[in-house]
């Protein structure tokens, strides 16, 4: 709960902070070295071929203090299957990554048994600190007031807890593999102290604000060996603090989301222009390419606290548009950042600050969300961890789909289908077409269930 001062620093820094001269700071922590280091550059398209890749999705929940919504999402993921397959994401109950708040969780039983849950249930347990620190000062995030050891405490803490043995108190996981940074806030001294407690994963940087990604050709997660162009992006335009490289680190980019422009608001259900509406609340928002924040925070919270107030129709039109988005163009895995608690009820009331939303509608948007993205054959919903374990060792999507070919309805290019026995993709938007009919026919035919 933290993009407020962000956003707010990010208004202050771009006029005031724009022609700060900028010094990289030097890394003076001794990294250990692994072997088997990997490298990989920032890359607009996936290290195999797009129309084997699958459409991963993968979704990032902060903070998990409150039972209530940590018990519904893990519910909510339990009973979700990736549709069919053969590659080994397929027909598995869907996994997504936890990043914990650890301070307020020690000594809290009712919430560590739900943490060991989900590492029970094949989930990705990540770091967010122990005290949820906001290292700004005066919300300048080049002005930091944290030392370079009180960031090794904050990591190193809270993965002490996250891997101490549960007769302990802690919440047993053998390893720590990833990251978000409190308030999206970090400097080189964090990523000291990943790269020291053997972080595998960060999931803090900007990324989607390379004017021409247009969500159909974002980057794909790469290794920090080199920093990141879009990271760059923020320390020139002074909003973020310069980062040494990394070679150990890998960087799964959070994109800005893209609303669905005024010509696409009747296939998203909507009757009017969202990002008219976005715009007269969130006066740094820009209208004319759309891109918006990526946080559940953002969208549903306040306008006078800086968020879009958003109802669930306007979010869940977000979240499909986006997709469909990566689903036309690169297959870019779709990563949403969100909070748990959110999702469930505060000591059985509603939350405070969200004027648009309810729990329950909140909890429409995820499940409807899943309940569209399901319905993609090549979606897969993965972890962070698993996104990059990927990408170290992409393995090609095998489809099968799982129902028949219906005169009636619209298929988006992707879409899988049976007919006659046999197994078939759309490789363009098709209606009213009988698979395997004609020449040049928008379904191909799947062999041995690999798409063509
Ligand atoms: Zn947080």
């Amino acid at each position: 709960m933290n993009t407020f001062l962000r956003q707010k620093g990010h208004r202050l820094t771009q006029s005031f902070w724009k022609n700060a001269i900028i010094t990289p700071s030097i890394l003076l922590l001794s990294l250990p070295s692994y072997s088997g280091e990997i490298s990989v550059a920032p890359q607009q398209h996936s290290p195999i071929p797009v129309h084997v890749t699958p459409m991963l999705v993968s979704l990032g929940f902060d903070d998990n203090l409150d039972e209530d919504g940590l018990s519904w999402v893990l519910q909510l993921l339990k009973k979700n299957k990736n549709p069919d397959g053969a590659d080994s994401f397929a027909n598995a109950s869907l996994k997504a990554s936890f990043f914990m708040h650890c301070g307020p969780a020690r000594g809290n039983e009712e919430i560590l048994q739900k943490w060991r849950q989900a590492n029970a249930e094949g989930h990705d347990i990540g770091n967010h600190t122990e005290t949820h620190p906001d290292d700004k000062v005066n919300w300048n995030p080049l002005d930091s007031w944290m030392t370079a050891d009180q960031w090794q405490q904050e990591i190193a803490l809270c993965n002490e807890l996250l891997m101490m043995p549960e007769a302990q108190g802690g919440v047993g996981i053998a390893n720590v593999n990833g990251y978000r940074a409190p308030f999206l806030t970090y400097n080189d001294n964090t990523f000291a102290a990943l790269s020291a407690n053997n972080i595998q994963y960060d999931v803090s940087l900007p990324a989607g604000n390379t004017p021409e990604h247009d969500g159909t050709n974002n980057f794909w997660p790469h290794t920090l060996h080199n920093g990141s162009p879009e990271h760059d992006i923020g320390v020139n335009g002074g909003w973020k603090p310069p980062l040494s490289t990394y070679p150990n680190l890998w960087e799964i980019p959070l994109h800005t989301l893209i609303v669905p422009p005024d010509s696409e608001m009747d296939r998203y259900g909507l009757a009017y222009s969202l990002r008219d509406k976005i715009s007269s609340r969130v006066p740094w928002f820009d209208a004319v390419s759309g891109k918006g924040d990526n946080f559940d925070w953002n969208l549903y919270f306040e306008p006078a606290w800086g968020a879009a107030g958003l109802n669930e129709h306007d979010v869940l039109a977000i979240y499909k548009y986006n997709l469909d988005l990566r689903l036309s163009g690169n297959k870019s895995p779709l990563v949403l950042g969100l909070h748990s608690g959110f999702y469930g009820y505060q000591n059985g009331a509603e939350h405070f600050g969200m004027p648009e939303s309810t729990v329950e509608s909140r909890r429409r948007v995820l499940e409807e969300f899943t309940a569209y993205a399901l319905s993609k054959p090549a979606v897969r919903f993965v972890s962070h961890k698993q996104l990059v374990d990927w990408m170290e060792e992409p393995e090609p999507l095998t489809l099968c789909a799982t129902s028949e070919w219906d005169a009636h309805k619209a298929y988006q290019k992707g879409d899988g289908v049976t007919y006659m026995g046999k197994q078939y993709q759309a490789a363009w938007w098709t209606m009213q077409q009988i698979p395997g009919l004609y020449e040049n026919s928008p379904w191909s035919l799947l062999d041995a269930c690999s798409p063509k």
